[in-house]
């Protein structure tokens, strides 16, 4: 069968669907001079009309950030034609975290803390760069190969914003997805960079047990439990069985990260010094 495949101007070609969001679909493009293949981030005009400025932060984020990490996704190329806008990013072709989070019901502790070591370095990178991503999740975390041990990137930056350090202004829309948004997002009073540590709390949980805390039926309920949230109550019962084996100190780094009050949750510098990712071989101590 012939394969599906439209051309679009600026000589790409695009091709298989890598993936889709809210706004946008991922195809596979190929550059028709070069042959070399990128992921092509199709954004319908129209489906974004009234926020156009969500695609125009998102490629001035993208233009600060981008080629200055290696764990975070570049932006190649972009362009637009009547209908749609187009982003080009390098191909990640070892799909998503969340892909393989599933396949494997839960990663070993060591890689575990591998990885969130690497994603907290290229968040730590951002935030320096005065930089906060406000949808951190397993979707949005890419593996450039199929290897097992491939660079894991950070991508999808459409709700990112660039924070005055100056002005203290804080963010204030609801936005992000449910399950891993932090409780300053839905109070309102105002949130920043804290909001990916606790991200990366709900990440980390969900490396290291195969389920993530504030799974509900309703994005009502979940942000219920967010603001219920208590950690020994989840990680200890009635799961406790998939905690089976997960050292104290890993439950102390996703403890850390889940801390309610975002002036007391660490920075991304300081989770970075915390014992379980510090470590080069994360100790285990079993439960009593
Ligand atoms: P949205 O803002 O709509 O969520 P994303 O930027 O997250 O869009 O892209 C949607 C999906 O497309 C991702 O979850 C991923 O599966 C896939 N994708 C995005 N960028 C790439 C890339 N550079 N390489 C391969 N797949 C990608
Ligand atoms: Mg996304």
């Amino acid at each position: 069968m012939a394969p599906t495949q439209t051309t679009v101007p600026c000589q790409y070609r695009t091709g298989k669907t890598l993936g889709s969001g809210t706004y946008a679909v991922v195809k596979e493009a190929v550059h028709t001079k070069t042959g070399k293949y990128y992921a092509c981030k199709v954004i319908s005009k129209k489906l974004m009309e009234g926020r156009e400025h969500m695609v125009r932060n998102e490629i001035a984020v993208l233009k600060k950030v981008s080629s200055g990490h290696k764990n975070i996704v570049t932006l190649h190329d972009y362009f637009e034609t009547a209908h749609n806008l187009y982003l080009c990013f390098d191909l990640c072709t070892g799909g998503e975290l969340f892909d393989r989070i599933c396949a494997k019901g839960q990663y070993y502790e060591a890689d575990a803390a591998q990885l969130v070591r690497t994603i907290l370095g290229a968040v730590e990178y951002i935030h320096h760069a005065g930089i906060v991503h406000r949808d951190l999740k397993p979707e949005n975390l890419l593996f450039r190969t199929k290897a097992e041990d491939a660079d894991i990137m950070i991508a999808d930056f459409g709700l990112s914003r660039v924070m005055d350090e100056n002005k203290h202004i804080l963010l204030t829309e609801i936005c992000g997805t449910p399950g891993y948004m932090a409780p300053e997002i839905f109070k309102k009073i105002g949130h920043g960079k804290p909001v990916d540590i606790w991200a990366m709390g709900v990440i980390s949980y969900f490396l290291l047990c195969g389920y993530t805390p504030f799974d509900r039926d309703t994005p009502r309920e979940e942000m219920q439990a967010i603001f219920t949230f208590s950690f020994r109550l989840i990680c200890y019962c009635p799961l406790a069985q998939y905690w089976e084996g997960v050292s104290e100190t890993a439950r102390d780094f996703v403890r850390t990260c889940l801390t309610i009050d975002p002036a007391l949750r660490p920075t991304a510098a300081k989770a970075l010094q915390h014992a379980w990712i510090s470590a080069k071989t994360p100790h285990f101590v079993p439960d009593p």
